[in-house]
């Protein structure tokens, strides 16, 4: 069980140090997260937007959107 306690561990550090939120579009094929929920990369979204923690966007793969770093 050694491993699900440091998991846990992980995700308890994660949440102790804030991490701040962006927006996903959940369509399964987005790599993109956003800074805010109005950004010109979610508007072409059909699906619907999710809010999710950094830490857990950058886990996922997923790299600023475009518009977002400007
Ligand atoms: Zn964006």
């Amino acid at each position: 069980m050694k491993t699900s306690v440091l998991l846990l561990g992980l995700l308890l550090s994660g949440y102790a140090q804030g991490d701040s939120v962006v927006y996903i579009c959940d369509s399964g094929h987005a790599k993109r997260y956003h800074l805010r929920d109005d950004c010109r990369g979610l508007h072409n979204c059909t699906h619907h937007i999710v809010k999710i923690s950094l830490g857990e966007a950058k886990r996922s793969g997923r790299t600023l959107c475009d518009f977002d770093g400007k």
